[in-house]
């Protein structure tokens, strides 16, 4: 049998959603799973965003921004997540582009400086539905009397049929600052940067939902984990996926799908297939 996590986050949720032998390789093997340039430019744009919102209200303008992009910079290009990317100077040039059009993206949304914030990168644990749940909140801050819980994304916003998901990992964050503060937040936000902004009203039906959907996934993965049986579920993302050499379905969908002539030429894996050949 293999041990069940502590604590159940919105991304381990969502991954073993997703495929729950991509999963396992993750947060029972306990691989690496190299994070993309996306992700990448995703952590420094917050990095930066959260040393914004401890500044004062009047001193939260692009030009500090710019200044503390600078100043994080050195110890963000040392971390071993950017020092994966292996970057020559052209791409380090155009991937610190990329996080800036991330942080400045933030004043086509709002001005920070008349936001009031409670805390940034909050950590909340409750327990939800029997769930032992734990997650980061990158942003609590008050409307006048609102409680209002925030999420930064750089990426791009999603169609409406795929956006489910990403709310209702917002209101997990609510379902637990509710539990853990004693007081319901009234709005989820997903700020997609230099795009749009996502604003849900939070209601005892949405957070039923999301909450139903953390039982059902956290019953599954304690099966999962008895029985020691996790399904591989391949799809395209097996195209993304850092674990598909180790996997024979993955390899097999590759495959499938670069004969019949659907293996996308961007998806790293690919290469797994070509290499082969
Ligand atoms: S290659 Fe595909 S099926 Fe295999 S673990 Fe990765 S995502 Fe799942």
């Amino acid at each position: 049998m293999a041990d069940v996590p502590p604590h159940l986050s919105p991304s381990s949720a969502s991954s073993f959603d997703g495929c729950p032998r991509r999963w396992k390789f993750k947060y029972i093997d306990r691989l690496p799973e190299p994070p993309g340039q996306a992700a990448v430019v995703g952590t420094f744009a917050h990095t930066v965003l959260e040393s914004l919102c401890g500044l004062t209200q009047a001193e939260r303008t692009k030009d500090q921004a710019k200044v503390l992009a600078r100043e994080l910079w050195p110890e963000h290009e040392e971390s071993v997540e950017h020092q994966s990317l292996n970057l020559s100077d052209e791409e380090s040039r155009a991937f610190r582009w990329q996080a800036w059009l991330a942080i400045a993206g933030l004043w086509d949304l709002e001005d920070p400086a008349s936001v009031d914030i409670v805390a940034t990168e909050q950590k909340v644990t409750a327990t939800l539905q029997g769930v032992p749940f734990l997650g980061i909140i990158d942003r609590l801050e008050r409307e006048g009397e609102k409680l209002i819980v925030s999420d930064y994304k750089s990426g791009k916003v999603p169609a409406v049929r795929w956006r489910d998901d990403k709310i209702q990992q917002v209101m997990l964050y609510a379902a637990a600052v509710t539990q853990d503060q004693d007081e319901q937040p009234e709005r989820v936000r997903l700020l997609y940067l230099g795009q749009q902004v996502l604003d849900y009203a939070v209601t005892d039906r949405r957070i039923e939902e999301a909450t139903d959907k953390l039982a059902t996934t956290w019953s599954n993965i304690d099966s999962a984990c008895t029985s020691e049986t996790f399904e591989a579920t391949p799809t395209v993302l097996c195209g993304w996926c850092p674990f598909a050499a180790k996997c024979p379905e993955g390899l097999a969908e590759l495959t499938r799908r670069q004969d019949s002539g659907n293996l996308l030429p961007h998806a790293p894996a690919g290469a797994l297939i070509s290499s082969a050949n």
